[in-house]
């Protein structure tokens, strides 16, 4: 036993409790070192609870992370002081090779709107402490959120400094994230070229493009060891989805890019879908099924708030042909309706926005607005990857805002690795006309590298999309400020990432109010 190295977090008021859960023999082998590299999370978050999360991997990239491949006890504890002098509940989950070693924890029992702090012991070692808030009471009115955005996070592409910045932000109560939590390429494809065109990897991944379970696994771990990224996850619950580079870039239903068989494609995609469940901090209703996983679901936070977090992949028809380097594409004479949510989750959405509370977020990836690109403003052609290729079902998503009479509906996006604000307009050619939502689109937090406010050539991008009110090519993240009678959304940036210790510059504060879609200077 290592009772007397790392696993003896700073206070000694916690050293009866956890002596006196790891003084037994908790299996045959010692581990191969200290288990909790990766870090811990905790996620969607409920009245009286949270899923916790952690992965064992004493040896990360190695294969099997260097664990033995048997179950091992994983004990949890939550408190209601960081010095865990009040714990208030604990247990046991075994941590099985078949899932990776990862460990979720669906913690209950717990009061409403609390902030509590939990950790794990397993092999004589305690975990870096995490702490979360469970949701306030079902028809609890509540004064006041505060959730963050962020994604796109290629670890090639730069530091995850953005998310340093983030876990400093006071008293968050979630940070939903949008997607591409890692990227699947081969290793050294993002890597800034020098003067003389020579490309300088920085950050590399390990190994070539991902495919199998171990693969995706690995790239995980990858990212998962970096301490931005855990601090992150250790200041607040995630609300976890996924885009396109959990699995692979632009793919859709049964189709990749590369336009591979379906049964083959799909095999690849259920490694990808079983190392984001391992991986994430979600609830067991997400557990991988070879058929898919059901990744859309809702959060109530009393009455203040409602999110929806939408699966935007899965469930789509293809992509309009007209996407750069898709081989795979639905021709323009196929008009049959198109599907960005699928029938069935767009009837689960269209029923759940609800006027019982104060605002609904749809928490997705790819932007809902028209947009219009510098580079497509000549053909008014429109990212295909987006609502933008999907108009019908678009249309039938705001016809139903409309029908209900909702003005309180915000929209969380990400994707272009930009920073933008707008409403959605309820016709898409009339922009600037009444429109049925808010939109806010989080930028990157590492992809795209250090950016600048404006990229060259998008002068004209604002007076192209007079539904638009921000433009900004920083990497960082957003944060909402959620009340009954507003809702504030802080655009924050870094000055860099391709070296550590970029600084946080703010780049806005927007304003959205209940009564009428729109974004104001706060
Ligand atoms: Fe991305
Ligand atoms: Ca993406």
């Amino acid at each position: 036993m290592r009772l007397d190295r790392r696993g003896l977090i700073k206070t000694a008021g916690s050293l009866a409790i956890f002596t006196g859960l790891t003084s037994r023999p908790v299996f045959g082998r010692s581990l191969a070192g200290y288990p909790f590299t990766l870090g811990v999370a905790s996620g969607d978050p409920h009245p009286d609870g949270f899923v916790l999360w952690t992965r064992l991997a004493p040896n990360p990239l190695e294969r099997g992370s260097g664990m033995p491949m048997q179950a091992v006890p994983v004990q949890w504890q939550v408190a209601e002081d960081e010095h865990f002098t009040r714990i208030v509940h604990s247990g046991e989950e075994m941590a099985r090779p078949e899932l990776g070693h990862s460990v979720h924890a669906e913690v209950g029992g717990l009061r409403p709107a609390r902030r509590y702090w939990y950790r794990f012991l397993a092999g004589g070692e305690a975990s870096p402490v995490g702490t979360v808030r469970s949701a306030p009471a079902a028809a609890a009115a509540v004064d006041q959120l505060r959730i963050g955005v962020a994604g796109c996070q290629n670890y090639e592409a730069g530091y995850f400094t953005a998310y340093r910045h983030l876990s400093e932000e006071p008293d968050l109560d979630a940070v939903f994230h949008y997607g591409d939590y890692i990227y699947e390429h081969v290793a050294g494809r993002v890597c800034p070229k020098g003067e003389g065109g020579e490309r300088t990897c920085f950050r590399s991944h390990v190994g070539d493009e991902i495919y199998s379970l171990d693969d995706y696994r690995r790239r995980y771990a990858q990212y998962k060891m970096d301490p931005d990224l855990q601090a992150a996850h250790a200041a607040a619950a995630f609300l976890s989805t996924w885009d396109d580079h959990e699995v692979d870039n632009n793919w859709v239903d049964t189709w990749d890019e590369q336009g591979t068989p379906p049964e083959m494609f799909l095999l690849r995609r259920y490694a990808a879908m079983q190392a984001w469940y391992e991986n994430m901090p979600v609830r067991r209703a997400q557990f991988p099924a070879h058929g898919g996983l059901r990744m859309h679901r809702r959060l109530d936070y009393g009455r203040l708030l409602r999110i929806h977090l939408l699966d935007t992949r899965q469930h789509r028809t293809d992509q309009r042909c007209g996407l750069q380097n898709t081989t795979h594409c639905r021709p323009a004479e196929d008009t049959a309706p198109s599907q960005m949510l699928g029938a069935e989750q767009e009837a689960w959405l269209t029923d759940g926005m609800s006027a019982d509370f104060g605002w609904n977020l749809l928490a997705q990836q790819v932007m809902m607005m028209p947009f219009l690109y510098p580079e497509s403003r000549a053909d008014g052609r429109h990212n295909f990857d987006s609502w933008s290729g999907y108009s019908d079902a678009r249309a039938r998503v705001l016809e139903a805002i409309g029908e209900r009479g909702l003005t309180n509906v915000v929209v969380a996006t990400g994707d272009v690795h930009k920073h933008h604000a707008g409403v959605v307009p309820m016709n898409e050619d009339d922009l600037d006309g009444p429109a049925a939502a808010t939109e806010y689109v989080a930028t990157s937090i590492s992809s795209g590298g250090d950016g600048s406010d404006v990229p060259k050539g998008w002068g004209n991008v604002l007076s192209d999309n007079p539904h638009t009110r921000l433009l900004n090519d920083r990497r960082g993240y957003q944060v909402f400020t959620i009340g009954k009678d507003e809702w504030r959304t802080d655009v924050v940036g870094v000055d860099r990432v391709t070296t550590p210790g970029g600084a946080k510059t703010k780049i806005a504060t927007l304003v959205t109010v209940p009564q009428k879609p729109g974004v104001h200077p706060a």
